[in-house]
């Protein structure tokens, strides 16, 4: 069951989603060379429960026979695709570090991913793919009006992504949001558009395209979280919780400085 929310739950949900781009740019702070993902994902829960808000990746279940999710923020360097733990190996220049955040605040959660590049110096292909993979993102946002479909959104992200040569990832998807972090529908980044269920006022959904920039093929490492690509290459992550208003999509966790200017 789809549960759309009143504008009222909207901007509670607004609440949630301010922290969590906070918290971005907490960590955009951080994300340089020298620093460690521990380290990033400490200052972040501190953040968090500094505001009498809940971190609510912890504890998220793991999949049968997996421990749940043990910290605040996934932290996912060069080729781990989502889910990574943070640790203690020093970030070096050239890497790219995909950190996902999310919060609970008066019951309601709000979720999004960055991809940061750590240092000056990237290899130009790995530096397109983490640009591609934002702007893949508002292809897909920019569509979510009421009466387009929930398909139109991954169609919009797989066509500009793969007219860049980039590959979207299919094992993970993105979702609806609420009460829940995770709620129906699932939003996948693939597929083609105009079928399927359509995009209701008061719909609210996490949007996350995963891009890699070689095969599209992931798999999970032996902690049974980490998502890696099977190739080894790198991968990208952005994500925004949106609402879908009569007036156009409204993006819950920019960071204040977007905010400003959304
Ligand atoms: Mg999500």
């Amino acid at each position: 069951m789809i549960r759309t929310k009143t504008p009222k739950q909207i901007d509670k949900m607004a609440t949630a989603g301010a922290l969590v781009g906070e918290c971005h740019a907490l960590a955009r702070s951080m994300a340089k060379p020298g620093a460690t993902t521990a380290e990033i994902n400490a200052a972040v829960e501190k953040l968090i429960e500094s505001r009498g808000a809940i971190a609510a990746f912890k504890g998220v279940k793991g999949a049968p026979g997996v421990q749940d999710f043990p910290f605040a923020c996934c932290m996912s360097v060069d080729e781990r695709v989502v889910h990574g733990f943070p640790n203690d190996t020093p970030l070096r220049e050239g890497q790219i570090l995909s950190v996902d955040i999310g919060t609970r605040v008066n019951g309601w959660y709000g979720d999004a991913a960055r991809t940061f590049i750590i240092g000056e110096k990237v290899d130009p292909r790995v530096k397109e793919l983490v640009d591609v993979t934002e702007a893949a993102l508002y292809e897909g946002i920019r569509l979510m009006l009421p009466g387009n479909y929930l398909t139109d959104i991954g169609h919009a992200i797989q066509t500009y992504v793969e007219a860049r040569g980039f590959s979207v990832v299919r094992d993970l998807v993105g979702h609806g949001i609420g009460q829940n972090l995770h709620e129906e529908p699932q939003v996948p980044n693939y597929g083609e558009g105009r079928r399927g269920l359509k995009l209701r006022e008061g719909m609210v959904l996490a949007v996350e395209p995963m891009i890699n920039l070689g095969t599209w093929k992931v798999k999970v490492l032996d902690d049974g979280w980490t998502v890696v690509t099977q190739d080894g290459q790198p991968s990208a992550h952005f994500e925004h919780t949106i609402a879908i208003t009569k007036d156009g999509p409204r993006i819950l966790t920019p960071e204040p400085e977007q905010a400003a200017n959304w």
